[in-house]
């Protein structure tokens, strides 16, 4: 079978150098908000190219982080909406209702499969106060365009960078472009830790000091407590881990992007589409995403042929039981997506003759 992610070997071929961080680590006898901590957020803030990177538990929290510090700071209130794209994951969506916003969901490009400067100018409102971006897939989908109509009317810009780790719009890389962003280093994404992790990345400083203190207790001085914070510290062992991992992301971003770029070029099949890619220069292929009106006969072929698969996501937040308060809404794309969608294998470690084998077999498909 050829996996879809297989991590214990992507985690081995870094293995030395991840034992000897573990092992600095335990022999430190420091674990929570350390020097590994620091210097990954020193080393994470240089790489995206941020003023600011702040350490947390996981990527949920880096988004509620966010949301949580313009509460305190005032810029944010009960009930204010927030616009996010009704095709991601539910991590942005729970960021927003548990910090009792109001999640205003919009319909993405059906091409792209991100929120459009058009999809997102249509649904402003004047309570809009908030756009959550998601470079959904690896793919930004920022503008310098969007951002200017944002800044004239006092929107603050936040990205969810959980699927994007280096990607770039133009000179810039996805992380730097709005007011704040949010990763996520959950095991399986671009950059991943060895268990939960997660960062905000700013400019801001207000932000900045505001998310550091409510990580850690609402507190910047041990047992002083200026916020009424939480505990989402990112630990010493994590953060040596993506220390190691933060080295070579560059070149397992290229190499993703050289098996997608195969992907793009020889599948041929009437009854497969691909993703439109703005920029594959840009893209960092978290996901490989085909579209079929026949996806889950389509998935079967591909099981069938030793080729394991996985939709991302089969039920739009919008469409959940915990969200019953928005099941009534309809949001044709999304839910078209959800119905079509199957992601390939695409990492670091496939082989030539694996990604040959997958061509193969999809452009064998007939429904
Ligand atoms: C993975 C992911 C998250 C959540 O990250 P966790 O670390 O699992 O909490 C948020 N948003 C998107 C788009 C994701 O893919």
């Amino acid at each position: 079978m050829i996996p879809y992610l297989p991590l214990k070997e992507i985690n081995a071929s870094y293995a030395p150098q991840i034992n000897e961080a573990i092992q600095r680590v335990v022999q430190d006898g420091w674990y929570i908000m350390g020097k590994e901590c620091t210097h990954f957020e020193q080393e994470y803030a240089a790489y995206i190219g941020t003023r600011h990177c702040i350490g947390c538990g996981n990527g949920y929290d880096a988004l509620w982080l966010i949301f949580n510090a313009y509460r305190q700071m005032g810029l944010l209130h009960d009930g204010d909406e927030v616009m996010v794209p009704a095709n991601t994951f539910i991590a942005s969506v729970l960021a927003i209702t548990r910090n009792r916003l109001r999640p205003i969901f919009t319909d993405p490009d059906a091409n792209t499969c991100l929120m459009g400067d058009e999809q997102i100018l249509a649904t402003l409102g004047k309570h809009t106060k908030a756009v959550l971006l998601v470079h959904l897939y690896g793919q930004n989908s920022y503008t310098d365009r969007l951002a200017q109509v944002c800044r004239d009317r006092g929107i603050i810009i936040i990205e969810d960078n959980a699927q994007a780790h280096g990607a770039m719009y133009g000179t810039r890389r996805t992380g730097s472009l709005g007011d704040a962003a949010a990763h996520s280093f959950y095991p399986g994404k671009n950059l991943g830790a060895l268990g939960d992790a997660g960062a905000v990345t700013t400019n801001n400083p207000l932000l900045a000091a505001t998310i550091e203190k409510l990580r850690n207790y609402g507190s910047s001085t041990k047992y002083r407590h200026d916020e009424i914070g939480v505990n989402s510290r990112l630990d010493e062992i994590q953060a040596a881990a993506l220390r190691v991992k933060l080295r070579h992301l560059d070149s397992d971003n290229e190499k993703r992007r050289t098996i997608a770029m195969r992907y793009i070029a020889e599948i041929k099949n009437p009854y497969v589409r691909t993703q439109h890619i703005k920029e594959p220069s840009s893209h960092v292929f978290h996901i490989f995403p085909l579209m079929s009106d026949h996806r889950d006969t389509l998935q079967q072929h591909l099981t069938t042929n030793g080729i394991h698969t996985q939709i991302h996501y089969p039920v739009p937040p919008h469409k959940q039981a915990c969200y019953k308060e928005y099941n009534h809404l309809s949001m044709p794309i999304a839910e078209a997506l959800s119905a079509t969608e199957l992601s390939l294998p695409c990492h670091p470690l496939l082989k030539e003759e694996e990604v040959t084998h997958i061509i193969a077999t999809v452009n064998s498909f007939k429904p």
